[in-house]
């Protein structure tokens, strides 16, 4: 199957930008340009708002049975086409094409779990203090959104924010991955199909400062939903707080993971190893810094090494392929530049730290031990394939050091202890903690994180609540 161009999705029409100006789409497991996609333009950008004003109106006023259904229909085309949808994505952004099938099921997962939610927005009754008086608390849909999603997961991640939105009765203007354009387009593909009425959903493309000032600044948005990295939500909440819009932000992390003396080390490199090269470890909730008690730590950094060096590389499209190239080229020159850091710091490169071949962003799977704390790479989010081992002696040791930095997404622990369990539950400062698993981030678990991490969630009924604006009306009976 080709490659297919992207165009804009406006009032349920794919059509060119009014300029004719477009992007190419770069295949990261070959350098190669693969396809095309529109470029948005003010005069696009300002149709698309005006279809989701349009689209708003029309949403609000179906029913949330009509709603659920027409996003049921949507997900099971998706299931139909995930096939054909996997190869697009493994295309675009290089993940194996196993991952890129399982991202899709899970996307139609995620629609279906919503739409069954859209059918039990509640108000409630409060009982009046004045005789004659109904007072009623009203969940009504905010309004139209503008969400930004990001390249790693191109189908899962606007699918949080899309499903969300519908199932609230909001309308929605996508401004999805450039990367990536082609999986949101199949997706947006899929709810066109499944009769969703012209403009509730609007996908557009461009520049991304460009699209983000104008939409958010617009007085038909009312919310405002990001994914990305912390720097680039800072000013987004910011511009947002400037127009009093309420907003989403699901930002960057960087995930400890602590294996206690007494963890199930076997269970800890099997879990905790395949989701650290997951998805060449392009993932917000990656594990990233692995603190391993010292008695420990040398057999661990043996085991997690083995674990990397056995991984397949190679193109996503091959079948057994376990790691892809890492998305863009700037990931893989920030993997040069945070391991050549850490090694001019001390570190010990124990396997990988280098690129593999010429052609593609290719990255060895990678662990160092002995990094320091001043390293970039203990600081910075990697976003790559990159996991660091540092040893502690005492829990209270590894938790300080799980919160010392800004970030608190997601978090990870390994231990058979309770007591332990109990005190990294009270302790350890995420959005999210696994503890003796990987991360299961089903629709229905609150999806976010807290300090620099963002604020809100993308998951759970706590992402939909986030679409409904809370309306008191008190009826006097006269
Ligand atoms: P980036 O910050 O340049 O871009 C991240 C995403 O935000 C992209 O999809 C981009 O199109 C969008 N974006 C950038 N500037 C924007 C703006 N002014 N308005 C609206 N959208 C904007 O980073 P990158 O180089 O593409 O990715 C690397 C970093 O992004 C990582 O370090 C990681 O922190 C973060 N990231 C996070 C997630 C996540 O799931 N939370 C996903 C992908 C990337």
């Amino acid at each position: 199957m080709n490659y297919p161009d992207t165009r804009l999705f406006i009032a349920n029409q794919w059509q060119d930008a009014a300029d004719g100006r477009t992007l190419p789409v770069v295949n990261p497991a070959t350098g190669t340009e693969i396809g095309r996609l529109s470029h948005a333009g003010i005069a696009d950008l300002d149709r698309a708002l005006l279809a989701a004003r349009q689209g708003f109106d029309t949403w609000r006023n179906t029913p949330a049975a009509e709603r659920a259904r027409l996003m049921r229909r949507a997900a099971a085309l998706l299931r139909e086409r995930a096939p054909g949808i996997a190869a697009i994505i493994t295309r675009e952004q290089g993940k194996p094409l196993a991952e890129a099938k399982h991202e899709t099921s899970m996307a139609a997962e995620m629609i279906e779990w919503f739409a069954d939610e859209a059918l039990r927005v509640y108000g409630r009754i409060v009982p009046s203090r004045v005789p004659g008086a109904q007072q009623l608390v009203l969940k009504v849909p905010a309004g139209p959104v503008a969400a930004f999603t990001p390249w790693n997961f191109p189908i899962n991640q606007a699918t949080r924010k899309i499903a969300a939105a519908l199932a609230a009765g909001c309308s929605i203007i996508l401004k999805a991955a450039e990367e990536t354009p082609a999986a949101a387009a199949a997706l947006f593909q899929a709810f066109a199909d499944a009769g969703v009425p012209p403009g509730v959903i609007g996908l557009v493309y461009g520049n991304p400062a460009q699209i983000s000032a104008h939409l958010i600044a617009h007085p038909a948005i009312r919310l405002v939903s990001f994914t990305g990295s912390t720097p680039v939500g800072k000013q987004l909440a910011a511009l947002a707080g400037r127009h009093m819009k309420r907003v989403t932000m699901e930002l960057g992390g960087h995930a400890p993971v602590i294996v206690a003396d007494d963890a199930d080390i076997d269970l800890a490199i099997r879990s905790a190893g395949a989701a650290k090269f997951r998805n060449a470890g392009q993932v917000c909730i990656a594990p990233t810094r692995f603190l391993v008690h010292d008695s420990i730590r040398t057999d661990f950094a043996s085991a997690l090494s083995a674990h990397a060096r056995s991984l397949r590389l190679g193109d996503g499209l091959a079948s057994d392929t376990q790691m892809g190239p890492l998305a863009n080229p700037r990931r893989l020159a920030a993997m040069a530049q945070l391991t050549e850091d850490a090694v001019r710091r001390g570190a010990s490169i124990e396997t990988g730290g280098e690129r593999l071949g010429t052609a593609g962003n290719f990255w060895t799977p990678t662990v160092l031990t002995g990094v320091p704390q001043d390293a970039r790479l203990l600081n910075e989010e990697p976003f790559g394939p990159i996991a660091t081992i540092q040893g502690f002696a005492t829990l209270e040791e590894a938790i300080a050091e799980a919160n010392r930095l800004p970030y608190g997404l997601a978090a990870y622990a390994y231990t058979r202890s309770l007591k332990h369990a109990h005190q990294l539950t009270q302790h350890v400062q995420a959005g999210m903690l696994w503890i003796n698993q990987p991360a299961a981030a089903w629709p229905e678990l609150p999806f976010g994180g807290v300090k620099d991490s963002g604020y809100g969630s993308d998951g759970g009924p706590e992402a939909l609540e986030a679409h409904l604006d809370t309306r008191l009306v008190s009826v006097m009976n006269v």
